[in-house]
């Protein structure tokens, strides 16, 4: 909270002679000279306060939304995407497009899927409703070009199987939580034993407070 700079709104001027007003009772409180001398400070102390893009990258947030991934299994090399539809049925901007096709063994295979990042507004809905955790918002946030036609084929979503070794569990949004094995593990077993225990409340209510800590 000490670094928040909180700004008064109770005198803020409304009409065009308080903005007036208040610019000259600013100008001669000598407010004006006051920035131009920090700011000349700052010059001349030779402190950045900006990174020498893109030699220098700021550390962003394991939770940052930005270019999606489609993920494959690290053991089978298959796909995570079932085809279940429910990315393109969320998405806010209507971008994701996928076309589907029944293989010889009548298992759903995505054979397109792209996204349009014209339109995407990395809302993260996709990621959050995806059964499979197939799609993730990825770290990955430079993606210039001159052609925005470049982007979002299924290509350049999905994990190359030659470089499935590199693909990481990436902690943002839509990805695993860390502590996913004894989440998904414990909780079913946890609802079995309190409904065979229902009449001894004193482990019943030791039970619900584990799940309530898992
Ligand atoms: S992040 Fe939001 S807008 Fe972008 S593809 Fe996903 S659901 Fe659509
Ligand atoms: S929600 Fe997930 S599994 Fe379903 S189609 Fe989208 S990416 Fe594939």
């Amino acid at each position: 909270m000490k670094d928040y700079i909180f700004i008064k709104t109770d005198d803020a001027a409304i009409s065009n002679i308080d903005k007036f007003k208040r610019l000259v009772r600013r100008t001669f409180k000598l407010e004006l000279f006051k920035g131009l001398w920090i700011v000349l400070k700052e010059m001349i102390s030779g402190k950045s306060h900006t990174l020498l893009y893109p030699l220098e990258k700021m550390q962003l947030s394991p939770r940052y939304r930005a270019v999606h991934k489609l993920m494959r299994f690290i053991e089978s090399e298959n796909e995570r995407c079932i085809g279940c539809g429910l990315c393109e049925k969320i998405c806010v901007s209507n971008c994701i497009a996928m076309e589907t096709k029944l293989d010889e063994n009548g298992r759903k295979r995505v054979v397109n899927y792209s996204i349009n990042y014209g339109r995407c507004v990395y809302c993260g809905l996709c990621a959050d409703v995806c059964p499979e955790i197939a799609i993730v918002h990825g770290g990955e946030y430079e993606n210039a070009s001159e052609q925005r036609a470049y982007f979002g084929f299924k290509e350049d979503l999905l994990t190359p199987k030659d470089k499935l070794c590199e693909q990481v569990e990436f902690p943002g949004y839509g990805s695993l939580r860390e502590d996913a094995d004894k989440f998904v593990k414990a909780t079913p077993n946890a609802y079995i034993n309190i409904d065979e225990i229902s009449n001894e409340p004193e482990k019943k209510s030791e039970i619900s407070k584990e799940n309530k800590d898992v």
